[in-house]
This record gives C-alpha cells, structure tokens and sequence, in this order.
C-alpha cells in the first residue's frame, strides 16, 4: 500500500525517477526482519536447550516457561532418583520373608512406579502370579493370590482395607510400604532413596530468582520434609492423592499463578496435564513425556534452571529484535519514499536486516551452556 502511495504520489509530480523510488520503498519495507524475529529466536533456544538436556515438545513451552511464577515438584522419581532401593523388612506374621517379597513383586509385576521397580528388582524370579490386579495412585495395589486378597501399599491404604492395625515407626523418613490381607499386616517394607546431588541447587537457584517453591507427594509428611529439608522447600504438601495435587495447583492458578510442574508421570499425570507448563521427568512413565511440554532428558535436575533462563533470554532477544526491525521500518522507509535510497542499497538494508535479526537470535545457541551452577 505504501508503495503504492509512493508511485502515485511521484508520478503525480511527473518525476522520471518514480519507477526506481517504488522498487526501493518495496524492498526496503520487505518486512523479513519484523517474520523471523520470533521463529529464529526460538528455534536457535530450541536446539540449545536440546543440547542442554530439555527437550521442548510444544510450542508455546518456552514462552510460559519464561512466565512462570511457581515452580511444582513431585518427590519421587522427580526430586529424588527414583532408584529406590529395599533397605529393610519388618516381617510381623508367619509368612518368611521371601514369600512376602514374592506375593508383592506378583502383585507390582505391571506397576511403572518405582516402589514396584525395586520390588521386582529385589525379587526377580517370582513364582507366584497374582490375579485381579488393581491399582490406586498414590496409595498402592491390590491383587488376588490363590483366592486369597492382598493388599500392598502405604499406610492409610491398608488401614482402609485390613483390621489389623500395627504402629508404625517413623523411619527416619524413609518411604514405607506395607503388605496384608484382609485380617493381618504380613510385612513392613522400607525403602531408601537418593535426592538428586544438584536438588538443592536447583531450588536455591529458582528462589533467588524470586519464584515459589512447592513440593507435593503422596508419601508421609515424615518423609516429605526430609526431602523438603535436604532441599530447601519450605512449602511441603504431602499425603496428597492425584486428584489432591492437581485441586492443590488449580488453586494456585485461581489465585493468579502461572505453574511449572516437574513430575515423573508416575502417579502425577493429571497434574503434570493441568499445569500451565509440564516438565516429564525422561527417566519416569512414557505416557507423561509423550503428553508433557517439556522432557528433561539430561541425569541433571539443575537443568530446569538453565532452561528457565534460557527461555527469559529467548523473550527478550525476541523484543529486541521487534524492536530493532521496528526502528530500522521507521527510519528506512520515509527515507526510501522520498527517494533517497537507490533499489541497489535497498536491497542491501532489507538483507542486512534479516542478518542482523539472524545473528541476534544465534547468540542465544552460543549461551547458556552447563548448568545452574554457573549462575
Ligand atoms: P510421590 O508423590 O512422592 O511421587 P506417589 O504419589 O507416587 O508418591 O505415592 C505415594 C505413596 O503411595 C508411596 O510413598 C507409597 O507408599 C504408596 N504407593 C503408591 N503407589 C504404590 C505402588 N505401586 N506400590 C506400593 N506403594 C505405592
Ligand atoms: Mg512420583
């Protein structure tokens, strides 16, 4: 329209040169700067956080990864490694320990979470088979063995189902699993699990950079606050069922928050789905990294910082380079207009400005690089 405006304007003065003045006012205002501000900024952070370790599987990830407020994280398999070990057992029936280790490795044979990992780990060639397996997150399973219902999981879970109440000790905030039947606690299984060795980093990186820090589990407050402790979150929430961790960061959207949520899937799907901005733990269920916005692949969990800062340097090169390609419209295309610029130098300035916007965005490739430790 605008060289349109400038051919009629010229001819109209009856100058030989309208012809050359429209071709520069055109290709000076080719606005290839202002197109690809947006997608060269994000595809060269894109690759960048690839190689970093976390994986972007949605569009607008980086975008509200940037306005995040709060930073969600579930304890196991997320803030913790997630190779849970079986440290010990407390046998309280007659049954011996191996079978007791058998009857819950049968009835944990199809269950992505970690605590049934360790169980089919710690008992690899279980003769057994269990029957009618069902399974309640974030409590535990259940399944039937030669007519005979079992029940395994954590306590409150077993207190629903079985009349035998046994005490439980606080261990020393380890995760605790029983298995009954209908009438008896069988076994008190503990279970040890490492915090990854970058958790506290990772926290104390994201508090400076002044966001909210939760922790939500399923697992006992005991148990939670070590985790919490060991890493700096003040805001625990435990005992929380999956529908409970998603009610718990639905609120805090009410109230104006925009949440990243760092889950393992396991247990924590419809919660990691109703966040504004999911991060799948690669080392947890496949359901969840195929559905989240972004995978963390990297063994590193300080990697959700250098993402966050990555993806707030990706925003502002992006208004930047708005912002420059905007100026360079401003000044270049009155001076085209009224005839200053030849096609030729036109021509130049609309290439040249595509490269700068280009060079810009590369700088955030070049960014970056290792982890929060850094700063
Ligand atoms: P978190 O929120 O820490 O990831 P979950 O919600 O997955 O924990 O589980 C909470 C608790 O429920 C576990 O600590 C465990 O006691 C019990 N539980 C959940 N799933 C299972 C299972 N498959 N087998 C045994 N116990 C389970
Ligand atoms: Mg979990």
């Amino acid at each position: 329209t605008i060289a349109s405006l400038v051919a009629v304007f010229w001819l109209s003065q009856g100058s030989p040169e309208w012809l050359p003045i429209t071709i520069a006012t055109l290709v000076v205002t080719c606005p290839c700067a202002l197109s690809l501000a947006t997608p060269t900024a994000i595809t060269a952070a894109s690759g960048q956080l690839a190689k970093l370790g976390l994986l972007p599987a949605r569009g607008h990830a980086l975008e509200t990864l940037a306005h995040a407020s709060h930073f969600v994280f579930d304890k196991t398999g997320t803030l913790t490694v997630g190779n849970i070990r079986l440290s010990a057992t407390r046998i309280l029936g007659d049954l011996p320990e191996e079978d007791c280790l058998e009857i819950a490795a049968a009835l944990e044979a199809h269950s992505e979470h970690p605590i049934a990992k360790s169980f089919v780990h710690a008992c690899p060639q279980a003769s057994v088979h269990a029957g009618d397996i069902s399974s309640t997150p974030g409590h535990g399973v259940t399944g039937t063995i030669v007519a005979q219902h079992w029940f395994l999981g954590k306590a409150d879970f077993i207190a629903q189902h079985c009349s035998d109440s046994v005490s439980i000790e606080d261990a020393g905030g380890q995760t605790q699993v029983l298995l009954a039947t209908r009438d008896r606690v069988h076994a008190v299984f503990s279970f040890e699990d490492e915090i990854h060795e970058d958790a506290a980093d990772l926290i104390s990186a994201l508090k400076r950079a002044g966001k909210s820090v939760t922790l939500l589990t399923g697992d006992t407050l005991s148990t939670a606050k070590r985790i919490a402790d060991a890493t700096g979150i003040a805001d625990v929430h435990a005992n929380l069922k999956p529908e409970d961790k998603l009610a718990h960061i639905k609120a805090l959207q009410k109230e104006g928050a925009i949440v990243a949520m760092t889950g393992d899937g396991v247990n924590d799907a419809p919660v990691l789905a109703g966040a504004d901005v999911s991060i799948a733990m690669g080392t947890g269920a496949q359901l969840a990294a195929a559905s989240a916005d972004l995978i963390l692949l990297s063994n590193r969990v300080s990697t959700i910082d250098a993402g966050y800062r990555l993806s707030v340097r990706t925003l502002a090169i992006i208004r930047q380079t708005l912002m420059w390609a905007i100026g360079y419209n401003i000044l270049a295309v009155p001076a085209a207009a009224m005839g200053y610029i030849q096609p030729w130098l036109a021509a130049i300035g609309m290439s040249a400005s595509s490269l700068v916007v280009v060079l810009n965005a590369l700088r955030l490739s070049k960014q970056g690089r290792g982890t929060s430790g850094e700063g």
